[in-house]
């Protein structure tokens, strides 16, 4: 009998085991999905109904889809798991309201994802997340903590997704707005998992999915040349965002070790490439690290660089890195280093600071090392 009793608790394990190691069905595209479906016997009216419970509602559980028969939710649970990820912390800031979320995936890994709320104008909100592609990052930029935690994997399509689903469940709690941004400046370089970006960019957009249009989504690059390419070719409205953070070479090297493979020539030879083929304007980031970048002579540089594109530049003051060994000029270096290059016809904004309290602010995001999963 006890011995019944300890099979059976195994049988339980198994399955669980293997059912989490199936693939998981947000992976699937609307084409994708319909072929599954219709491959069942099924009418393509049911692939509708599956893409909306998972890509729109999120769903992680087969009995949620209330509409859809039985027999097909068991056909597809044979092959596809449902099972997303968890949020196992939630930090609110009290400064501003960014909520910032780890995230447990299958394996155990973790990320972080962030949402921002801003006021708008006529009492419009805009609710923007901040995705992350990767566990980690190889690209250890000198002043971002992503890089310092390492580089695990590639976060596959379904978890790129999840993140902006389980935010979006989290909203639904206390509010009656939705996610309608997103900013790919997360973990990881979006353009090093080109695919799966790709893939869940048109997942999103989709009118049987989030439905969030093109022109509302940012996806920063430190520079990967080859994927500015491709995705200029891609015919998407997106906003492309470029970490540039140095104006120069020299010091583009020291901070940013991507600048070896893709120098500032091939990168803006890539952004007018970019701008011509979209006929969009890019917009630059630059930190701001005192006495390192922020002098009036690197805004000329600057300035210089960018001259002839259709750029806006939006400069972050540095928020803090333990052991990045830089800090953040006075407002005043700031606000000189914004005239200057206003004053020479580029336009530039500062970005303000979004829950730095929760170290949920640019840069500041890493893979935990609090379960003893660091590398
Ligand atoms: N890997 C991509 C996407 C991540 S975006 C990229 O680098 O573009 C994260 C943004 O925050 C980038 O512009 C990055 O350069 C910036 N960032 C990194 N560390 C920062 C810090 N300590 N303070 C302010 N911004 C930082
Ligand atoms: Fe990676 Fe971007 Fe951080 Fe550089 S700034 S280490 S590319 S996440």
């Amino acid at each position: 009998m006890r011995v019944d009793k300890f099979a059976h608790t195994i049988l339980i394990k198994e399955r669980k085991r293997a059912e989490v190691n199936r693939p998981h069905l947000g992976d699937l595209d609307w084409n994708e999905l319909e072929a599954v479906i219709k491959g069942l016997g099924q009418p393509s009216f049911r692939a509708k109904q599956v893409f909306q419970w998972v890509q729109q509602k999120g769903v992680t559980q087969w009995d949620e889809m209330t509409n859809v028969p039985k027999s097909l939710k068991e056909a597809l649970a044979q092959h596809y798991t449902l099972a997303g990820m968890t949020v196992i912390k939630r930090d609110e800031s009290k400064l501003d309201e960014t909520v910032k979320y780890l995230l447990e995936l299958r394996d155990g890994e973790t990320i972080e994802t962030v949402l921002m709320a801003y006021e708008q104008q006529l009492g419009r909100e805009r609710r923007t997340v901040c995705v992350s592609t990767q566990v980690g990052c190889r690209l250890g930029c000198a002043f971002c903590a992503t890089g310092k935690s390492g580089f695990k994997r590639n976060l596959e399509v379904n978890e790129i997704l999840g993140q902006v689903l389980a935010v979006n469940k989290d909203l639904s709690k206390w509010s009656s707005a939705s996610v309608t941004n997103l900013v790919f400046m997360g973990m990881g370089e979006p353009l090093l998992n080109y695919d799966n970006l790709v893939k869940s960019l048109v997942i999103l957009n989709h009118p049987d999915g989030l439905n969030i249009s093109m022109r509302r989504i940012s996806v920063s690059t430190s520079g990967i040349v080859p994927g500015i390419y491709r995705l200029a070719q891609e015919e998407m409205p997106l906003v492309l965002a470029i970490s540039l953070h140095a104006p120069n070479n020299e010091l583009r090297n020291r901070l940013m070790p991507i600048n070896r493979r893709y120098p500032l020539e091939e990168l803006l030879e890539a952004c007018h490439y970019w701008a011509e083929r979209t006929n969009r304007r890019i917009t630059f980031e630059y930190i701001l690290l005192d006495r390192v970048n922020d002098n009036l002579k690197q805004a000329q540089e600057l300035v210089d660089l960018l001259r002839g594109l259709l750029a806006n530049v939006n400069l972050i003051p540095f928020n803090s890195v333990a052991d990045a060994g830089f800090s953040q000029p006075s407002r005043n270096r700031v606000m000189a280093f914004r005239r200057y290059l206003e004053e020479h016809g580029v336009a530039a904004v500062i970005r303000e600071e979004k829950g730095s309290d929760i170290a949920a602010a640019c840069g500041q995001l890493r893979r935990q090392e609090m379960r003893g999963k660091g590398d």
